[in-house]
């Protein structure tokens, strides 16, 4: 286990698209339109339509001037994500898009439709420098972080289709590629606008918004003090440092005590249940001891205030681990609640079509 690739935080390959109206705060969006010789007025204009009715190009956006529509579009609103193909599956419940952005990088969202709700989830960076073994977006490294637009993008596109489908997008999850907390100003700033409502944003529920992060205790602490209502979720995967270390790299830098504290100040300080995230692995974190190990250091550090996700592990190719059979599965469960702890299991949509945990856009880049 010893070679493993390096954890990277930061080290971006190709370059940050050109600003994008989502870049920008209702004061910026002020500004930048005056820059233009535009008055404010239009800069709730455009975000109604951004907004409001999910529309990224000014030519249609009649209310405008028509000499000014260009120059918008060319100034605020650079192609962000190019649509390369959908996927569908689970007799269509599901649908994985694969997204071209501007400098080639390829990229996913997968959108996923439930009875009186509607998922999506979302990619925070190109790749991801967390280097889990397990997880197929941390076999290829980091390739750059993602902007605040191009994290936004993908929920405006989502949103639009579940309109046209004479419905709503309710949830968000940062489950996609990328570790949110290391691209932490951008990820915060598209949290706001996924949930400030219209004109200054999406207008979906904080509580709807789960931020999923390897541990990065510090970036922990300062979400929960950025009056959010946001949900969070730590990828934990084993209650014991020996195993994290392999598991999670991250954990060399921050333990589970530390990440299990920075997650008790964050149920503090917004009144939030935590989600614990646990990739069940045959043989390897599945075992009876760790599900009563696990219960009861998260009833010690959370009180009720903690909930277990369990995921069967969705193998990635090559990969010499597998999920834990069913019986193994359910003991596991049942120890956990044994200790005061909820937990359910996951549901594995997309599975067939490559867009579970871990997998997105790896196969396009094995091509
Ligand atoms: N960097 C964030 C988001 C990653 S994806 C984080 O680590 O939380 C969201 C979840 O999917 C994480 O819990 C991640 O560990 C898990 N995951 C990744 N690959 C997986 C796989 N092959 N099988 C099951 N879960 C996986």
């Amino acid at each position: 286990m010893s070679d493993f690739p390096r954890i990277q935080l930061l080290t971006p390959k190709r370059g940050m698209p050109p600003t994008h109206f989502a870049d920008l705060s209702a004061e910026q969006r002020v500004s930048a339109l005056n820059e233009l010789g535009l008055p404010k007025f239009r800069a709730n204009q455009i975000a109604r339509h951004y907004y409001g009715k999910f529309e990224a190009d000014p030519l249609t956006m009649t209310d405008l001037p028509e000499a000014q529509r260009q120059l918008v579009k060319d100034s605020l609103f650079p192609t962000l994500l190019t649509r390369v193909r959908a996927v569908e599956t689970d007799n269509g419940d599901t649908t994985k898009t694969l997204w071209k952005l501007h400098d080639g990088i390829l990229l996913e969202s997968v959108l996923m439709r439930y009875p009186g709700r509607a998922t999506l989830c979302i990619s925070s960076q190109a790749g991801c420098g967390m280097a889990c073994p397990f997880c197929a977006t941390g076999q290829g490294g980091l390739d750059r972080n993602l902007s605040t637009a191009e994290i936004v993008d993908q929920v405006r596109e989502a949103a639009a289709t579940m309109r046209s489908e004479g419905s709503r997008l309710s949830n968000i999850v940062f489950m996609g590629m990328g570790e949110p907390l290391a691209n932490y100003n951008r990820v915060v700033s598209a949290v706001r606008q996924i949930t400030s409502p219209a004109p200054d944003g999406f207008g979906i529920s904080q509580r709807n918004v789960t931020v999923s992060t390897v541990g990065l205790a510090p970036q922990i602490r300062k979400l929960a003090d950025e009056g959010l209502s946001c949900t969070l979720a730590v990828s934990l995967h084993t209650p014991d440092d020996e195993l994290r270390d392999e598991l999670v790299p991250m954990n060399n830098r921050f333990s589970i005590a530390d990440v299990l504290d920075s997650a008790r100040y964050f149920a503090d300080t917004t009144g939030r249940r935590v989600s614990i995230e646990y990739a069940l692995i045959r043989d390897i974190n599945d075992q009876n001891f760790r599900a009563d190990m696990l219960g009861k250091k998260l009833h010690d550090a959370l009180g009720s205030r903690v909930h277990v996700n369990l995921i069967p592990l969705n193998p990635t190719p090559g990969s010499k681990w597998d999920a834990s059979p069913k019986p193994r599965q359910d003991e596991f469960v049942r120890r956990i609640i044994a200790q005061g702890v909820t937990c359910t299991v996951r549901d594995t949509k997309g599975q067939e079509i490559a867009a579970a945990c871990g997998q997105l856009a790896a196969d396009e880049k094995a091509v």
